[in-house]
């Protein structure tokens, strides 16, 4: 990468992934080097969840997020909500995520639906934000959005400029990353050009979805950069300027240190 910007929040990582099992705490370090001022890393099982938790007290720059992935919905113990209501009073945590719907995979949707309520139940409960994974999911999501009402993120953003206008009148935020700068996310680009500023967070959702340019390479934090530049052509402001107020919404939305 040619330039780094300061001040950058990562609202959504998986540094636990096994991508980074050889060098984890090297890159860490790094992304603070290469202005990255926190990171939410988001646990996906109830194992990633304690793990999450013993990187944020590990780091000063990372804060976690526990949840049950739609993925990792099979198998959960009895007492799986227990504990992660257990994980959410830990003080390092600061959201209910990764948490969702996912049509792309065949998991069970019917215990997937049963999980993402409950999670969102036991988020209005805490009163804390949720990171919501959508994937194909759309009307489903937003049926739960419009009944559980909660606060926090739409992570990887993908739906339509009316769904985002939904999204944020609910009281939601978009998390915006590397597919933003894919030529085919035309979708993407709308959304961000017709709606306010405020209504967006920076993530990268890594080791995955690394910005054009970097596709097939492992993604970290820093390489948000791009996407700020990608932002910054397409609302007309300054790369300052964007990282001001997605940090700015990122801070309020998560209650960040
Ligand atoms: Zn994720």
């Amino acid at each position: 990468m040619d330039h780094y910007y300061n001040g950058i929040i990562d609202t959504h990582a998986h540094y636990l992934e096994h991508a980074f099992e050889e060098d984890r705490d090297q890159v860490l370090e790094l992304q603070r080097e290469n202005g990255i001022i926190r990171i939410i890393e988001n646990a996906v099982d109830l194992p990633s969840c304690a793990s999450a938790i013993a990187l944020a007290e590990r780091f000063d720059h990372v804060s976690a997020a526990v949840g049950i992935h739609p993925e990792d919905v099979v198998g959960l113990p009895e007492d799986w909500l227990d504990q992660i209501a257990r994980f959410a009073g830990h003080p390092g945590v600061v959201a209910i995520g990764e948490i969702g719907l996912d049509n792309y995979w065949d998991t069970p949707r019917d215990l997937q639906n049963d999980v993402f309520t409950r999670l969102l139940e036991l988020a209005a409960d805490l009163g804390m934000p949720v990171e919501i994974h959508d994937r194909e999911a759309h009307d489903e999501v937003m049926e739960a959005v419009r009944r559980y009402k909660p606060s926090g993120c739409l992570h990887r953003f993908s739906g339509s400029v009316e769904m985002a206008k939904e999204a944020v009148a609910s009281g939601l935020v978009l998390g915006i990353g590397g597919a933003l700068t894919y030529k085919k996310s035309v979708d993407e680009k709308a959304v961000v050009q017709e709606l306010p500023l405020d209504c967006f967070i920076l993530e990268t959702d890594c080791p995955y979805l690394s910005p054009t340019g970097y596709r097939g390479k492992r993604c970290t934090s820093d390489m948000i950069s791009i996407v700020v530049d990608e932002i910054a052509s397409l609302k007309g402001e300054t790369p300052e300027k964007i990282i001001e107020v997605t940090s700015d919404t990122a801070k309020r939305v998560f209650r960040l240190p």
